[in-house]
């Protein structure tokens, strides 16, 4: 992609994803002109391509389009670590909080469900197995933010096992920890490979489109959008374009884009893997929100994700050298193979934690804001999005997980963000 294409297509990258480089290359169908359709979804990640299946079952005479501005796998949906968890996140474990989270996490492993029994009926093989999760911390704050997690664990009758940094060892071949949980409710996956097998089964009357940019939504009777040069008219949308949504309508601004970087390594030998624990592949998760996450793949590469970025992505020489010094501590025994490839993404995330969801306008519908962990909630929150919008009873979304709060303007926003992270930095700086 060149500078200026970079520039000019909201989620695109400096870099490509590092999980799509390992795929067949796709070449998808762009818009090639006007179009009036029923419902337009602006967005093919995990959140757009549900909310469209939904509407599908719901209304199956509609002709419903996706749009995305890159080709699938390239874009946001195929730049993540590749966690599906099973269970939402709780930060708190009050007994008010623990029997919400428990209705959450019904839904959530319903979701799940459904992506699994997709991924199987696609036939695309996405590496998806249900490995569970390791969760770790080094220093006294990720230890503590630890301790939390086990409370919501306990509170919630989840199953988990506590394992030392000896334990920890044994398994995943690093003593850089202190003390970890292992967590059965999570699968991994191959994330590009995912969103091409979820895009692989949609039903005869959604039709996706790729490297189809929408750059303009007005109201037009209904609603009008710009999108690859053309016209497309349609009375209803849904906006599922995450961080990027609020570039086509301000009402969108309480989700900030958080860039985030990843790197996978080229295949480790047989020596070096035999000095790696004794699970075939693995993904950790940091207990404290500024740690970095590892994953060993099922091909033998190990993955590390790390850093962030307010509202810009970095310059990706800087960020190699940062993922590689972090991969480097936590294997000192391993002579690492050099990256294949290095790559960052764009989360939406919100103040609170809970989505931007719900109507902004007539016929006009949003589900934004992942928060970092928007594969299975995405999927979950478009459909019930979907079945808000087509006139059905969805899941209470906002009740159970929250809403995004309010966010001051720029630059006080920018401020309140470096000042936080900056003080979090600090605190966290051990679980880098
Ligand atoms: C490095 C990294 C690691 C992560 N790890 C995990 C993980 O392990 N597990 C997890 O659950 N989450 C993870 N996340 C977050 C995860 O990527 C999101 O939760 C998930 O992709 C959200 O799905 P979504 O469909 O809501 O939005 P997105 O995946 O962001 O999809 C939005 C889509 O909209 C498109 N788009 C944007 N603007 C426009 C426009 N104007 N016109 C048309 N299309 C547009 C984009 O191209 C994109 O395809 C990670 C993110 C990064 C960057």
């Amino acid at each position: 992609m060149t500078a200026s294409a970079y520039r000019a297509v909201p989620g695109s990258y400096r870099t490509p994803s590092g999980w799509n480089a390992l795929l067949p290359e796709r070449t998808g169908r762009r818009l090639d002109g006007d179009v009036t359709c029923d419902l337009v979804v602006v967005g093919a990640g995990y959140t757009g391509l549900a909310a469209a299946r939904r509407w599908s079952a719901r209304r199956p005479n509609d002709r419903i389009l996706v749009l995305d501005a890159l080709t699938l796998g390239e874009g946001n949906p195929g730049r993540n670590s590749g966690f599906l968890l099973e269970v939402a996140l709780a930060e708190d474990a009050d007994p008010s909080a623990i029997a919400r989270m428990r209705t959450a996490n019904a839904l959530v492993r319903g979701a799940m469900s459904e992506i699994a029994a997709l991924v199987e009926s696609s036939r695309i093989d996405c590496a998806l197995a249900r490995r569970g999760t390791y969760r770790a911390a080094v220093g006294p704050v990720g230890l503590a933010a630890l301790a939390r997690y086990r409370r919501f664990l306990d509170g919630a009758r989840l199953p988990y096992a506590v394992l030392d940094r000896e334990a920890l060892a044994a398994r995943i071949g690093t003593r850089f920890y202190q003390e970890g949980l292992y967590s059965p409710d999570c699968y991994l996956a191959q994330p590009a490979a995912l969103i091409r097998a979820l895009a692989a089964t949609l039903p005869p009357n959604v039709s996706l489109l790729e490297q189809t940019c929408v750059t303009r939504l007005v109201r037009d009777g209904g609603w009008r959008l710009t999108a690859g040069g053309h016209q497309v008219r349609a009375p209803h949308v849904i906006l599922a374009n995450n961080a990027f949504a609020k570039l086509l309508v301000p009402s969108a601004s309480r989700v900030v884009a958080m860039y985030t970087y990843a790197a996978l390594t080229e295949p480790l030998d047989d020596r070096n893997l035999a000095r790696l624990g004794s699970d075939e592949q693995w993904g950790l998760l940091p207990a404290h929100r500024l740690g970095s996450t590892l994953r060993l793949t099922a091909d033998g590469r190990l993955l590390v994700r790390s850093s962030h970025g307010y509202e810009r992505e970095a310059p990706p020489q800087r960020i190699e050298a940062e993922l590689r010094d972090n991969l480097g501590r936590r294997f000192p025994i391993l002579d690492l193979p050099p990256f294949a490839s290095t790559w960052g993404g764009a989360t939406g995330y919100t103040l609170g934690g809970g989505p931007l969801w719900g109507q902004l306008a007539e016929g006009l519908w949003v589900s934004a804001g992942c928060n970092g962990g928007g594969v299975v909630k995405g999927t979950l929150f478009g459909a019930a999005l979907a079945e808000l919008a087509s006139g059905g009873e969805p899941a209470d979304v906002l009740g159970l997980f929250g809403a995004a709060r309010w966010l001051p303007p720029e630059p006080f926003r920018r401020l309140g963000y470096l000042v936080a992270e900056r003080w979090q930095s600090r605190q966290g700086a051990a679980e880098r």
